[in-house]
This record gives C-alpha cells, structure tokens and sequence, in this order.
C-alpha cells in the first residue's frame, strides 16, 4: 500500500470549463495556457482533453514541453510566451512548428540568424503598461517594419498582457495604449487571459489565453469559482494515519504553533510542505475530512500535516482528507495562506502521483 496522498485529475471538468471560456468569448480561438506542466496538472494529459475537446492551440514558455507536445502528435498552435532566448533554438523550433513570442529588439536582431528557408509565426508582444515584457510604442513601427521585411518571419500577430484585469483599475487604460499603438495595423490580435476573458468582452479579439480558469480556478479575490460555473480539476486527497489525543496545554508539531484549550482530537494527514501545501497555511487553514469541513492545527511540516478531528466521532486512521478541489476549492485554502490558487496548483510537487478521471 503507497502512501496515500494522489491528485486526481478531472478531464471533465476541463473540457467544462473549456466550455464556459467559449460561451463567454464565442468568436475567438483558444490558446490555452499549459505553462507549468498545465498549473501543475500534468501536461500531457491536460493537452489530450482540451484537444478532444476542440481547443486551437497551446501556449507556455517551456520549450522542451512545447517540443513534447509536437512529438507527442498534437497538431494544434503551439506558441512560446516568452519566445526564445538564444538564436540556437530557432531550429529546434522551425523543425517542430513552434510559434513564438516576439518582446524584444534583441530577440528581432537573433531572428537574422534563423535557418535558411525557415518561416515563425510570430506573436508581437507590446508593453502597454505591464513593464515586464514587450515593445514599447517607440519601437513597433520600426519592428513591424523589420518583421515584414524579414523573409523568416511568416503570420504576424499582435499581443499584450494586462496587469489588473482582475481589480479595480481594470484594462481600459492598457486598451487604449495597445490601439493607439497599434493603430492602423490589421492583424490578428490576442490580449485576454482569463480575468479578462470573463470580465471583459471587449478584449477578446482573436485568441484568447485562459490560464487559471480552465483549472476551475478563479482569477479574482472576490469571485469565486462557482460563481463562475468554473469546476475544479485538481483534487488533493490524502489520509489521516494517526490519531493523537491532547490534553488542555498540548501543542502539535514543529514550534509547538497550536496550544489545545481543552481535549482535542488530532488527525495527521500524509501531506506536507514537500506534496506541495504550503508551510506557510496557519492555524485555521480549511481541510475536509470526510464529508466535514475542519481545519488545520500547528505548523505545516515536509510529509505531514494535523487537523482538528475534535467534532468529527467517526474520524479515524483512513479517513479521506481533501486538501483541495472537489468540496474544499483551493482558492479558499489560497486565501487561508496568503496566497492565490495559481500558486497551490503549480506547488503541486513531481512525488504526488496523479489519476485522471472523467
Ligand atoms: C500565464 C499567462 C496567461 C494566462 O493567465 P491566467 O490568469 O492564468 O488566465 C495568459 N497570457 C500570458 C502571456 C501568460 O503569461
């Protein structure tokens, strides 16, 4: 018997939440966003269920994993989101039909030394106020002048990435500066990921770049993912393997972080820091035992962590415990910790075997 702690990855409730990324933006294509072995949920597998179900491309920075996809027989778009970042992988990428992002001057000047004969799809990536990656307005019509002028350079597309489209300040102020930019230019365009995507139908445009919400994950701190009709994915179950009973004044684990005020029942479960939960989830962080929502006590440690079973009579050695997904959504134990869903699902660590289901 393995120790018991699996990922189970729903296929179902992927292609579902394919499904919702379509209703909202029915006109555009979907590059989904696979970066990050798929947030964590296994690359392969995710790329075979948004391919079933009819998804246009794939997007992500890891060139091995985009050079795994096409071997693997995928036929869809596969594009490089942060591009190449020497002139010797153009090769490898003209050779596997590779699509990439296009940011920088240099990356333009590497483009010279392209293979003969060889032709990229190029996504033009501009910096309308994100600051972290693109061409500035100064700089695009001397670029598209080169592109165009470049035999290498096959389809162009003009891209951006926004920096609040899930707060407050929203993205009329980068939409603006990407057509003011882009003025005059007809070329297929992408700018949505997925708070933009539900937020913003005017963002759409040709391809859309939902990351997070094809995990059931929300992109936003005061929606949730049901709110959204997003389903989770990723399920993190383990099971408590021993139970401790505390006496007024007994701490629990490393630092001694939790006191119990009165006799407490203690489950430990078989998950730490290194499955990927985070040591930083406090005292109080939600778990679900069973069918009971309980939480976490004391600090979290590499292979284990404890829960309250106190109110839970029937909870033993072998109980079910779900970490996260299906009846404990990861956002909320994301929010217990300080963090935001995204940062759980990609934790998620190389030990923790998954299991597709659906
Ligand atoms: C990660 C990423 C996305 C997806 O973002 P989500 O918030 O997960 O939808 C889209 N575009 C780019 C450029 C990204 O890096």
């Amino acid at each position: 018997m393995p120790r018991p702690i699996t990922a189970t990855i729903d296929s179902a409730a992927l292609r579902h939440n394919l499904g919702v990324v379509r209703r909202h933006a029915p006109q555009s294509r979907v590059l989904a966003v696979v970066k990050a072995n798929a947030y964590g949920h296994g690359i392969m597998r995710v790329a075979r269920a948004l391919a079933d179900a009819g998804v246009e491309g794939f997007a992500l920075l890891e060139l091995d994993a985009a050079i795994a996809l096409r071997v693997a027989g995928f036929t869809q778009r596969i594009v490089l989101l942060e591009g190449f970042f020497d002139a010797a992988e153009l090769p490898l990428l003209a050779t596997h039909r590779i699509d990439t992002v296009i940011h920088s001057a240099e990356q333009i000047a590497m483009l010279q030394h392209a293979p003969e004969g060889a032709k990229f799809n190029l996504l033009i990536k501009l910096n309308t106020g994100m600051n972290r990656l693109g061409l500035r307005e100064a700089e695009f019509a001397g670029a598209l002048k080169a592109l165009r002028a470049n035999p290498a350079a096959g389809e162009l597309t003009l891209m951006t990435h926004f920096a609040n489209s899930d707060d407050a300040r929203g993205v009329a102020w980068q939409t603006a500066a990407f057509e003011q930019i882009t003025q005059g230019a007809t070329l297929p365009r992408t700018l949505a990921n997925s708070a933009a995507i539900l937020r913003y139908p005017e963002t759409h445009a040709d391809w859309v770049r939902p990351g997070i919400m094809l995990y059931g994950a929300t992109p936003f701190a005061d929606v949730s993912a049901a709110q959204l009709d997003l389903r989770p994915v990723m399920t993190l179950t383990s099971r408590i393997i021993a139970v401790q009973q505390l006496k007024p004044g007994d701490t629990v684990g490393y630092g001694g972080l939790y006191t119990a005020q009165r006799d407490t029942r203690i489950g430990v479960v078989a998950c730490g820091y290194a499955d990927g939960y985070p040591r930083h989830a406090p005292n109080g962080t939600p778990v679900r035992v069973g069918d009971v929502m309980t939480t976490t006590v004391g600090r979290v440690s590499m292979d284990m962590l404890c829960v309250d079973i106190t109110a839970l009579r029937d909870a033993q050695v072998g109980a079910s415990v779900t970490l996260w997904g299906a009846g404990n959504p990861v956002d909320d134990v994301a929010a217990a910790a300080g963090t935001v869903g995204y940062e759980l699902l990609c934790a998620l660590a190389q030990r923790v075997p998954a299991v597709e289901r659906g």
